[in-house]
């Protein structure tokens, strides 16, 4: 076979060729852990064919030139001036982590959420990437081509060598000494032949010491859409085929196919070698989900927790290298090297876990909008309860907007009734969870050979415990909470820092014996439907239940399987959830969102009602939805029995718009927090007032709502203080980027800027 001569002697020219002694190649530099801006590095003649923007590198820092590890983010071919500038060390990685793309994401998230560049840099490569985790030192060989030019056409060398030499030329990469052996089918006489002649140069580098997950193949076909899928899949390819950024919101009811629309409009990218990434929130990342994609596609790649480093860096490697055209992941998977990527998918839109509560605050959505836009293709978001941040835009047209009003296969959607606790508690004695039509409910639909679902957001048993001779409420010594009975430990817990105390029989402060446990959790919900239907298994699955890797896993599966009849849990099982029998849904108390002090508690609610209600009604059999609740008349719960998003979202928004709040205004949180109370508020004072001064400008349009304690006013022996600023978001960040600039906190008080916050306790 003929060696293919120009892979083989066509040399690529130097990329920094420096015949002109008055210029030098610069790279700027941001350092890991350091001064939070770019530093001006000189490259030696030795690094210029490795350093790159997006590797990493080691520079000489300080006036003591210790060594550090930094980004280069930017070379530049500069004329030689007058300041003398330190040399880099060595250049760390072998190509580049980062695209050009990438780095400008990462950028542009440290501007947007008011944080250091080098913390998003940090945050955007995991661990295992930047330590190479699963990866060994050892020799690589790679041709060098200037040798093989001057071998003369054809080169003259005997056909193993030739084999060997074009073996390695074929290579995307470079190989170890075996690696080639095995490719040229050779033994190592002709490979040490070529090394002696000098064709081949060894160098040292990495290599997997554990094989990549064996892929897949794809083995399932495609729906026949109805005819909403249709046109929401055609919105997608219209937007594919021009080739243009567009963000479309899907409102597509539970169970209207979007699923499949994703799937499909993935198909297409795919057809044209890109690839696609779809972000799912944690929890719903089953293989449930998994499998789904993987039966349709095959080679998926899945990025969540709970991969090792190891796990992590091999799917990092052959996400980089197309190995993978669909990529499914949690939050962080928006940061998938993927080389050519096509389609961006993020389902359950609203969903708060998409924002990290650690730095860098970034919500993934927000993220997704940013590299859509900036890779020119489209974003598709889909939700049945779009968050009302997505709706407004898709409203002022700044978002496609696709409805998919109909469940698949014309089934109904479930029937969805209140049960007014106020009337029931007047009624019965029993200070029981459940209410005597929710009973006759759940005997109907077991009795029928269907599955109950009940839902009940707080665990424990008793989540106040309290004497009501003194009233002494059971605390946290260190939060602000009151304390959780949890009856099978026998304990008192505090759910926010699980301090513990064995559970008092009578008040710690004045011995009284009555001390009396109330409010209703997951573990007390558990025993009443026990003793009300002990011929039934039920499962009770919330974090205390869930701690073992798999425990998530084996619990759906045990309810799939039919074995178990009734499931009960937080919010865990309100989400994502396909079993076709279940035929029954009880909320127990709709209302444990819903008077929280966060301007979101209508809109959560709302959210959660109508979710954890499309789990029923899924098979032949229908299905309906029971919700207790003590606020029947509140707008949120009246929108989520009539399944009319629209007009939750039109009796929301005004009230929104006449407290400023998101999506009319933009929104940064401050959280000071310290161990000293007078100290941190005044702190917290000093903070306010930078920003009141920062915002005095003529035409500013925002304002300072505090400092005033969080709703959790003390957590782990912390005071906690809040500001709120809103307003339109450039005046915001700079105000609050020239009120922090420099600031030193006292000892032991720090503070957190959170930029569109989602958590406001
Ligand atoms: P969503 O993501 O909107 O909740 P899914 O895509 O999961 O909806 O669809 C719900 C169920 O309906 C799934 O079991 C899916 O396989 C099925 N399904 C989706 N589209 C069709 C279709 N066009 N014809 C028949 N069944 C469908
Ligand atoms: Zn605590």
């Amino acid at each position: 076979m003929p060696v293919p001569q120009r892979q083989l002697f066509e040399t690529e020219p130097e990329p920094w060729e420096l015949d002109d002694q008055s210029r030098q190649l610069v790279a700027a530099v941001v350092l890991a852990e350091g001064p939070p801006r770019e530093f001006d590095y000189l490259v030696p003649d030795g690094l210029r064919a490795s350093v790159e923007p997006g590797r990493r590198v080691k520079a000489p820092f300080g006036p003591s030139n210790r060594p550090v590890v930094g980004y280069c983010v930017r070379l530049e071919d500069q004329p030689v001036g007058r300041r003398k500038l330190k040399p880099l060390s060595s250049v760390l990685d072998e190509r580049s982590l980062l695209r050009p793309a990438m780095l400008r994401l990462t950028r542009w998230i440290a501007e947007h959420y008011l944080c250091d560049w080098a913390a998003v840099l940090e945050a955007v490569l995991p661990a295992g990437v930047r330590i190479q985790a699963g990866t060994r030192l050892t020799t690589l060989l790679s041709v060098d081509e200037d040798a093989v030019q001057k071998l003369g056409t054809p080169p003259k060398l005997a056909a193993k060598q030739l084999d060997a030499l074009r073996a390695l030329a074929d290579a995307k990469r470079p190989m170890t000494p075996g690696e080639l052996a095995r490719a040229a089918r050779c033994g190592p006489g002709p490979i040490t032949s070529l090394r002696r002649k000098g064709l081949i140069r060894a160098h040292a580098g990495r290599v997997n010491t554990r094989l990549p997950e064996e892929m897949p193949a794809a083995c399932e076909k495609h729906l026949v859409m109805n005819p909403d899928q249709d046109r929401a899949l055609k919105t997608i390819v219209k937007a594919l085929d021009a080739r243009r950024h567009q963000t479309i919101l899907i409102h597509g009811v539970t169970g209207s196919g979007k699923t499949e629309v994703y799937i499909q409009a993935i198909q297409e990218v795919i057809r044209f070698g890109r690839q696609a990434i779809v972000l799912v929130p944690e929890i719903s990342l089953t293989p449930q989900t998994v499998d789904r994609f993987r039966r349709r596609f095959g080679a998926v790649a899945v990025l969540h927790s709970h991969l090792s480093d190891a796990e992590r860096h091999a799917s990092w490697q052959q996400i980089a290298e197309g190995a993978a055209p669909v990529v499914v992941g949690a939050r962080s998977a928006i940061f998938a090297p993927v080389p050519d990527l096509g389609l961006i998918v993020l389902d359950e839109e609203h969903e708060s876990s998409f924002k990290q509560d650690s730095v860098p605050r970034y919500h993934a959505r927000d993220v997704a909008v940013a590299r859509a836009e900036a890779e020119n293709i489209p974003l598709v978001l889909g939700s049945a309860t779009p968050s009302l941040e997505s709706w407004r835009r898709a409203k002022a047209g700044r978002y496609a907007l696709v409805e998919m009003p109909r469940r698949v296969m014309d089934r109904p959607l479930p029937t969805v009734g209140t049960i007014d606790l106020r009337v029931e508690r007047g009624r019965s004695l029993s200070s029981g969870a459940i209410s005597r039509q929710m009973l006759s409910a759940m005997r109907e639909s077991l009795e029928d050979g269907g599955q109950v679902i009940l839902l009940l957001n707080r665990r424990g048993f008793s989540t106040h415990i309290q004497c009501p001779a003194c009233g002494f409420v059971v605390r946290c010594p260190e939060c602000d909470i009151a304390l959780t009975h949890h009856r099978k430990e026998a304990i008192a817990l505090c759910h926010y820092c699980d301090y513990e105390v064995p559970a008092p029989t009578a008040c710690p402060t004045c011995g009284f014996t009555g001390i009396r446990y109330s409010g209703l959790g997951t573990q007390r919900l558990e025993a009443e439907v026990r003793a009300r239907f002990p011929d039934m298994l039920c499962l009770r699955m919330d974090t205390d239940t869930m701690q073992t890797p798999g425990s998530h896993q084996r619990a759906l599966a045990a309810f799939r399987s039919g074995k178990v009849r009734i499931l009960l849990g937080t919010q865990m099982i309100a989400k994502g959830l396909d079993f076709p029998n279940v035929t029954l849904v009880g909320v127990i108390n709709a209302d444990t969102a819903l008077h929280l002090p966060d301007f979101r508690a209508a809109e959560r609610t709302f959210q959660l009602v109508t979710q954890v209600a499309g789990r029923t009604g899924r098979g032949p059999k229908g299905g309906r939805v029971l919700v207790q609740t003590f606020s029947p008349d509140h707008p949120a719960i009246r929108a989520a029995v009539r399944h009319d998003y629209a007009a939750f979202a039109a009796g929301e928004l005004p009230i929104r718009e006449m407290l400023r709040y998101p999506p009319f205004a933009d929104m940064i949180r401050l959280v000071i927090r310290g161990r000293s109370e007078p100290i941190t508020a005044s702190f917290a004072n000093t903070i306010a007032e930078r920003l009141s001064a920062a915002l005095q400008q003529p035409g500013t349009d925002a304002r300072v709502l505090g400092p005033a304690p969080c709703p959790f006013a003390r957590l782990r022996g912390r005071y906690r203080f809040q500001i709120q600023v809103q307003g339109p978001d450039d005046q915001l960040r700079s105000a609050v980027a020239a009120a922090t600039a420099g600031l030193q906190p006292p000892d032991d008080v720090q503070w957190i800027v959170d930029v569109d916050p989602v958590e406001m306790l």
